[in-house]
């Protein structure tokens, strides 16, 4: 590294760490932004100073605590790990959002964002989703509030994930199948993008992940950090310190960015996102967006992306279907370049040891997604002998069966005498 590349990101960090992102315009260092159509303007204002109004006011920071608490089941456990870290040579500490309500993190998000749209007078809600995950958690926070919503699916993601398609029409959503474009994830943010602009003051549109155009990255953000706040004080009760490591997976990245943000400031706690590698490094094969990525605008963001090298979004790859997205959230990629987190990626084949090694070990059964994180523990720990690890476990891998079953069940069953 030169050294003016060496000062810039020795300020980058500085500023990430004095709270400074995102600034005025959205951003994160030179990511983030807000790269819309004219026509999405108004809506995204609309939302950002509703944001202002509403979000850190006490009386809406007390409704969504209450519904934390009662409804989703928050706090979650920290749950040490004294059996994975004997094999492992390490004292592991799992954060688990596995219990939440619906299986995952996701929750935290859709009813804070739910609570949010009927402050803004909202009569509608649109959601996207992909593995279906986000659109059962959004059916479920705008059943819970009193709100219909419509969530926009790809086609080729309804015939994948049919068991969450009809979870959402039970919680009173309405589905509609995409056709257009790549018939997946990418393609159903789109629709709802199209949707939220016919009708921006009735409609709320709720974004799942940590990406999209400004204030979206920071809205989830915010959300999430619930994770990192409990996890930290449950920690430093428990074991009465901070972890060496502090490990997540990466999607969009709003599980990681919850548990991360409030460890930022800790210099000695080493941080670590872990990527979906699928099936190798090359292009097509994986989802590992910030390890492989370059930078470039998709839906709303500049941040890193899967692409060619005449900028074409790549086809992405994961055995894990919430991981499978071609970009990553800008303050994740603004973390990276200040170098305070780094980012690996995770082999399919080790992300479902990993979900085998947590049912043994543990009796936890981890969603492949979280399988990442506990993979990439595993290997930072054997480089790094003796240390406290405190993984985010985002969700439970009952959702996973079909996958479980076709793979390590198979196996299970054809090894047993
Ligand atoms: C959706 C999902 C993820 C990935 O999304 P992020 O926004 O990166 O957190 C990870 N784990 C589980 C269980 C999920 O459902």
């Amino acid at each position: 590294m030169t050294a003016t590349g060496a000062a810039a990101r020795a300020q980058l960090l500085a500023d990430a760490i004095a709270g400074k992102f995102p600034d005025e315009g959205g951003r994160y260092g030179p990511f983030g932004g807000r790269y819309v159509p004219e026509t999405l303007i108004p809506a995204i204002e609309r939302l950002e100073a509703g944001l202002r109004e509403h979000l850190h006011a006490a009386d809406f920071q007390r409704e969504l605590a209450d519904e934390l608490r009662s409804w989703v089941g928050r706090p979650t456990a920290l749950t040490h790990a004294p059996r994975l870290g004997a094999r492992w040579g390490a004292d592991v500490w799992l954060k688990r959002e596995d219990l939440a309500h619906t299986g995952a993190h996701k929750i935290n998000n859709a009813i804070g964002q739910a609570l949010l749209a009927k402050r803004l007078g909202a009569r509608r809600v649109v959601a996207e989703t992909g593995a279906g995950q986000h659109g059962v958690a959004s059916a479920a926070a705008c059943a819970r509030v009193g709100l219909p919503c419509t969530v926009y699916m790809g086609a080729v993601d309804m015939e994948r994930q049919a068991p969450n398609v009809g979870r959402m029409r039970l919680l009173g959503a309405e589905v509609v199948a995409v056709t257009t474009g790549d018939r997946t994830l990418r393609a159903a943010v789109d629709e709802a993008l199209r949707d939220w602009v016919t009708d921006p003051l009735g409609t709320y549109y709720l974004l799942g992940s940590a990406i999209g155009p400004h204030p979206y990255p920071y809205l989830v953000r915010e959300l999430q950090t619930v994770i990192g706040r409990e996890a930290r004080a449950q920690l430093l009760e428990r074991a009465g310190a901070l972890p060496d490591a502090l490990i997540a997976c990466v999607g969009g990245g709003s599980n990681s960015i919850g548990l991360f943000h409030p460890f930022i400031a800790d210099a000695a706690v080493e941080i670590l996102g872990i990527e979906a590698g699928g099936r190798g490094p090359a292009l097509g094969e994986n989802s590992a967006t910030l390890a492989l990525g370059r930078p470039g605008v998709l839906q709303g963001t500049y941040s890193l992306l899967l692409q060619d090298e005449h900028g074409q979004i790549q086809e992405t790859h994961s055995v894990s279907a919430g991981l499978d997205y071609p970009g990553v959230g800008p303050e994740h990629a603004l973390l990276q370049a200040a170098g305070r987190v780094s980012y690996e990626a995770v082999s399919d084949t080790e992300a479902l040891a990993a979900v085998q090694e947590c049912c043994e070990a543990e009796g936890i059964l981890p969603a492949l997604e979280s399988a990442h994180a506990l993979a990439g523990a595993r290997r930072w720990a054997q480089a790094h002998p003796g240390k406290r690890i405190l993984i985010g476990l985002s969700g439970r891998g009952d959702k996973d069966m079909p996958t479980l079953q076709s793979t390590l069940i198979v196996q299970l069953e054809a090894g047993r005498p």
